[in-house]
């Protein structure tokens, strides 16, 4: 497989986060995570979102919320800590005739020894361009 990761690290998926949706290896810091989740939306793997979202705020999942076309990803930042990591990014989707952008500060801890995803800090869900 040399499809692009949807990610956007530009590497080919099976080296990217490829390598973390079909379990070889689980991603090492939040913002790898992070990536790996998105790609997880983009190509409907919804074991892997519930594998790394944190079991106490994970919300009840089908594949309804897996429907949305995902455009590309942007990581803005992200702060690493020894339990607790902060992302920021920017999540780009298909709306009707236009793009819209997601825009969330994302909370990632360190649960079981493996970085999972807790839930927003911040959420600014944008209806325009
Ligand atoms: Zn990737």
């Amino acid at each position: 497989m040399s499809t692009s990761c949807p990610c956007g690290t530009g590497k080919p998926m099976d080296q990217c986060c490829g390598l973390y949706l079909s379990g070889k290896a689980y991603p090492n810091n939040a913002e790898l995570l992070m990536r790996s989740r998105y790609s997880a939306y983009a190509t409907g793997n919804l074991p892997y979102l519930i594998k790394s979202w944190h079991p106490d705020t994970c919300p009840d999942l089908n594949s309804d919320d897996l429907r949305t076309l995902w455009l590309r990803l942007e990581v803005l930042q992200s702060k690493k800590g020894l339990k607790k990591s902060i992302v920021e990014f920017k999540a780009w989707f298909a709306a009707e005739e236009s793009e819209r952008v997601l825009h969330e500060i994302s909370l990632f801890k360190l649960y079981k020894k493996r970085w999972v995803y807790v839930g927003p800090l911040e959420q600014w869900p944008s209806s325009h361009m």
